[in-house]
């Protein structure tokens, strides 16, 4: 791979991960190792605008897999680790945490030692140099006070997650990215070893796989299906830009503080009802075949809103304070939540061939080499 900087990226198949590398292909003279063991998570085609590029190169590798890690390693010798390996969808935690553990615990733990190990054998200029960035998440905080609990307080009263925030999980997922965290942690203070930490709210925005809330509300509104809303539709989540995490993440991994953490938020507060009527606000306006689909004329997407039982144990509200990024490396997001979800759903309705080759599975059939 040629490139001036080196970066090995796990997890780059994934949403944020091939968010990353789009945007450290296209932006930077940098160049990228993609290190992913495609799990049905994990979609090559999400990497199409790039793939060709001499500064980009695939490995298929699970990061439980020493041998493996230590081959890739020797072989590209990175000057830096940019980790999003992870299973990460809440409902499947809940259904079978195993993956979450084996994953998210144990891969982050034997990626840790390969990386250390190769670290410890770098010559004096590069060590001092090399870092390693654990992506996780702002659910290892648990929930925050939600304003339906305290109505006297104004919405800047509200509590925020700092980086200070103590940890407090909820779920099997956001268990298994805290204990990572903590490894993380540890392998920076028991063997000096160069880590940093972000702590990101929720994302959203193109190349999203659709077992997630707005991906899944898009394309089942196209077909005239239920939109599924947990319990009220009120859980509030903070909701960034996929590609203003992109852009905060490469501004860490190249100009963090080694052994801070920074927390990474759009300061987009919405209820989750919020966000799938403006979901469907757009498309109303945007989407053909409208009242063919819906059958009747006038009718909104809004119709199509069905409440599900509410998901065990589920978090009340998240909100981010990102002023420590904000101050110390300079990083800003650049989409609004409306102008962002706009050029989602714009995306959406732009590229049904992707939507439809995970749709039918065929994103993972190719990959196998499967000839239909
Ligand atoms: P994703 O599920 O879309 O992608 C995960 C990627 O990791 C996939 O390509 C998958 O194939 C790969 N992977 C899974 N297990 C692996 C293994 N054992 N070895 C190698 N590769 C493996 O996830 P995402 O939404 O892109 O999230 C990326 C990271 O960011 C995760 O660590 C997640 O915890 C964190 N995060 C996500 C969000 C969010 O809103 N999506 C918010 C904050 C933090």
């Amino acid at each position: 791979v040629n490139g001036t900087y080196k970066i090995l990226v796990t997890g780059g198949a994934g949403f944020i991960g091939s968010a990353v590398i789009r945007h450290i292909i296209e932006n930077t003279q940098d160049s990228v190792v993609n290190l992913d063991k495609l799990t049905y998570a994990g979609n090559l085609e999400s990497l199409a605008p790039v793939s060709n590029s001499d500064r980009y190169a695939f490995e298929q590798v699970d990061i439980c897999d020493r041998a493996e890690l230590d081959r890739v390693f020797k072989q590209h010798q990175p000057d830096a680790v940019m980790h999003l390996a992870a299973e990460s969808h809440v409902d499947r935690s809940i259904d079978g945490p195993a993956e979450f553990i084996q994953t998210n615990i144990v891969g982050t733990y034997t990626l840790l030692e390969a990386a250390r190990a190769y670290w410890n054998g770098l010559d004096g200029q590069r060590k001092k140099a090399f870092r390693f960035h654990h992506i996780s998440t702002d659910e290892v905080y648990g929930d925050l006070l939600h304003p339906d609990e305290a109505p006297a307080l104004a919405p800047h009263e509200l509590p925020l997650f700092t980086e200070t925030t103590s940890y407090e999980p909820s779920s099997p997922y956001s268990a298994s990215k805290a204990s990572s965290d903590h490894l993380v942690r540890a392998w920076l203070r028991t063997y000096g070893f160069p880590t940093l930490i972000t702590n990101c709210s929720n994302n959203y925005g193109p190349y999203h796989f659709p077992e997630k809330l707005i991906p899944l509300v898009i394309l089942n509104a196209l077909e005239g299906k239920p939109l599924p809303i947990y319990g009220k539709g009120d859980q509030i989540r903070d909701w960034l830009y996929v590609e203003d995490h992109a852009r905060a993440l490469y501004k860490v991994v190249t100009e963090g503080k080694i052994g801070e953490t920074y927390n990474i938020g759009g300061h987009n507060e919405k209820k989750n009802i919020e966000v799938v009527e403006t979901i469907c606000e757009i498309l109303d306006e945007l989407a053909p075949n409208k009242d063919q689909l819906l059958g009747q004329k006038g009718q909104s997407y809004k119709s199509l809103i069905t409440y599900v039982t509410d998901r065990p144990g589920h978090d009340r509200r998240y909100a981010i304070d990102a002023s420590k990024i904000a101050k110390e490396l300079n990083w800003q997001p650049q989409e609004t939540f409306e102008s962002g979800i706009r050029k989602t759903v714009q995306w959406y309705l732009d590229n049904q061939q992707w939507c439809k080759n995970v749709q039918d599975g065929s994103y993972q059939r190719e990959r196998l080499g499967v000839i239909e």
